[in-house]
């Protein structure tokens, strides 16, 4: 908190160095893809101190015991190579924790001594370590490239790799690749597809694995998660939607290619125009009808929209977080009459800077952003200094400028480590855009009762 004090507004060009990045490590989010698929242990082809960090990353967001084994590098494999760790552990964890599958993450060490994941996986197999029904899949997730939305897609693209075949038996299912999310999203998804009476392969599925309820018994592998016969089954589905470019674009694009899927990545399904995208692709790619039931609930946005939007004309907004989220949420915010002033985004894409471009070709307003290592956290506040904001949106790492600005927060995004909420309630769909107006209204009407003068402090507002 103290050091913040020393943020100027004086910007200066940075080339190398990044204060308070707006993201976190490749492997982090590999471990969460893999959690995603049940019965499927992580494991963290690296040394202790990775691994842990990775865990308790996810830990302290989802308030949920996480699973992963470790190489456990010593000097020894850091200068030879960590194949004989890696092959004892793959037998230690089937045969003391038995999972049906292994899903293995490098990281930035073994990345850089150069360990062939394909090569230790057979060798494994060779040398009978894998037992007869087990599977291992895996991905390169070196974290000097990229961030935990590239760790991610690795997986999610390593999942559907390791497990899709096509047996030319159309199973009239739609594919559905949920970006980096929350449980409570991806339940949104399923739920919203069972709504249009779309049955879907929903893959990674973490609802019921980093949610699931108090039973008084450990579960090491609860009941939730992507089941091994239906990733296996995506090569005969109609076709395939990724929620999420950065995050789904290549499974995506490998079912395409790989077994003639008909993909389409669209941006997350957050706020009012996302949402309709989705619903319509998830429509005409089924070949369903939409039923009233989802038309009633996107009225009832239609309805607070028009109800609040005087609180939410003009105010201005600064975000932090992962592209796929933020990119939506800047879409939202405009269609609420909001400014979205300031964007920074840790995790680059050309893509970014083109799409924020076009959304923000008709707002009156310089707004400024920005994608990469070097849109961190420190320039949000270095931007903020220089020209106040009305609302934060972003990440519990963005409370230090809120409480240094006096500006209020709405949390979102990875991580979430002094609220709960964002593992049951989604932010996704219809339902979804309601909770955020919510959240949003909330933080500005509470501001405005804080702040304005007696003779202006309503009771009906
Ligand atoms: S950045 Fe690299 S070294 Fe650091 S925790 Fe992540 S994988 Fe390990």
């Amino acid at each position: 908190m103290a050091l913040l004090r020393h943020t100027t507004g004086e910007i200066k060009e940075r080339k190398a160095l990044t204060v308070n990045p707006a993201k976190t490590c490749q492997p982090v989010g590999a471990m969460y893809a893999a959690l995603g698929v049940h019965g499927c242990f992580p494991h963290s082809h690296g040394s202790q101190g990775c691994c842990a960090y990775h865990r308790s990353a996810l830990t302290r967001h989802f308030k949920e015991p996480v699973i992963a084994g470790t190489s456990s590098f010593t000097e020894g494999s850091s200068v030879f190579g960590g194949q004989s760790n890696l092959i004892a552990a793959i037998d230690n964890i089937f045969t003391i924790y038995d999972p049906d599958i292994i899903a293995i993450h490098t990281t930035c060490l073994s990345e850089t001594i150069g360990d062939d994941l394909l090569q230790i996986s057979q060798k494994a197999k060779d040398d009978g370590k894998v037992p007869e029904g087990k599977r291992i899949v895996y991905a390169s997730t070196p974290s000097y490239v990229g961030t935990h939305v590239t760790g991610y897609a690795n997986m999610v693209k390593g999942i559907v790799k390791g497990f899709a075949t096509k047996t030319g038996t159309p199973n009239g299912k739609v594919n559905i690749i949920p970006g980096f999310c929350e449980p409570s999203d991806m339940a949104e998804l399923r739920r919203i597809a069972g709504m249009m009476g779309v049955e879907i392969i929903l893959v990674p599925d973490t609802n019921g694995v980093l949610n699931g309820p108090l039973t008084g018994h450990y579960e090491m592998y609860p009941k939730g998660g992507a089941k091994a016969e239906d990733i296996t089954s995506m090569g005969d589905s109609i076709g395939s939607i990724g929620v999420g470019r950065w995050a789904t674009a290549d499974a995506v694009n490998y079912l395409d290619s790989e077994f003639k899927v008909p993909g389409k990545v669209l941006g997350m399904p957050i706020g009012l125009k996302a949402t309709d995208r989705f619903v319509d692709a998830l429509r005409l790619m089924a070949g369903v009808t939409v039923p009233d039931s989802i038309n009633f609930e996107r009225g009832q946005v239609v309805d607070i929209l028009s109800d609040y939007t005087q609180y939410f004309y003009g105010k201005k907004v600064a975000l932090a977080g992962d592209p796929d989220q933020v990119l939506a949420l800047v879409e939202f915010c405009i269609t609420l009459g909001m400014i979205p002033a300031y964007t920074v985004s840790g995790t680059a894409g050309k893509f970014f800077d083109d799409r924020m471009a076009e959304l923000l070709k008709d707002v009156p307003y310089d707004c400024k952003y920005k994608c990469g290592p070097q849109a961190d956290m420190y320039l949000l506040h270095q931007w903020i200094k220089n020209e106040p904001v009305d609302l934060l949106i972003g990440n519990t790492y963005l409370k230090y400028i809120a409480r240094d600005e006096d500006i209020p927060l709405v949390r979102h995004g990875f991580p979430i480590l002094d609220r709960m909420g964002h593992q049951y309630f989604p932010s996704f769909g219809y339902s979804g855009a309601m909770r955020l107006m919510e959240k949003f209204l909330s933080a500005i009407m509470d501001r405005q009762d804080r702040d304005c003068p007696e003779t202006r402090f309503e009771l009906q507002m």
